[in-house]
């Protein structure tokens, strides 16, 4: 029974999927999300916003395992993680 639940468990967990989203026009090019992401997820672009920031992008969003380090620690609130289930918002 209990090898039963951890099996469900884990699948469960398994589907989780995040999709992360980087509010190219509020970042201001601090670093900090690549600096506290495990996953690698963040890469500067190579254009600059229209405040003259090389925002942020999260070009690896399909390796996010949600911990939301990048969330807590950007100090302009220009990062959002959302949480789907696997297979949403794929085509
Ligand atoms: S939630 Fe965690 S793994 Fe995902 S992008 Fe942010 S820091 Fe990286
Ligand atoms: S922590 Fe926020 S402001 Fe700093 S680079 Fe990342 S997204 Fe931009």
């Amino acid at each position: 029974m209990k090898e039963l639940l951890v099996k469900m468990a884990n699948k469960l967990q398994s589907k989780k999927v995040y999709r992360v989203e980087v509010d190219s026009e509020a970042c201001k090019d601090c670093g900090y999300c690549i600096a506290v992401c495990p996953q690698a997820v963040f890469r500067q672009a190579d254009y600059f916003n229209t405040k003259g920031y090389r925002p942020v992008q999260s070009i690896l969003t399909q390796q996010c395992v949600g911990c939301r380090r990048c969330f807590f620690a950007c100090p302009d609130f220009a990062i959002d993680v959302l949480e789907e289930q696997a297979g949403e918002g794929q085509q």
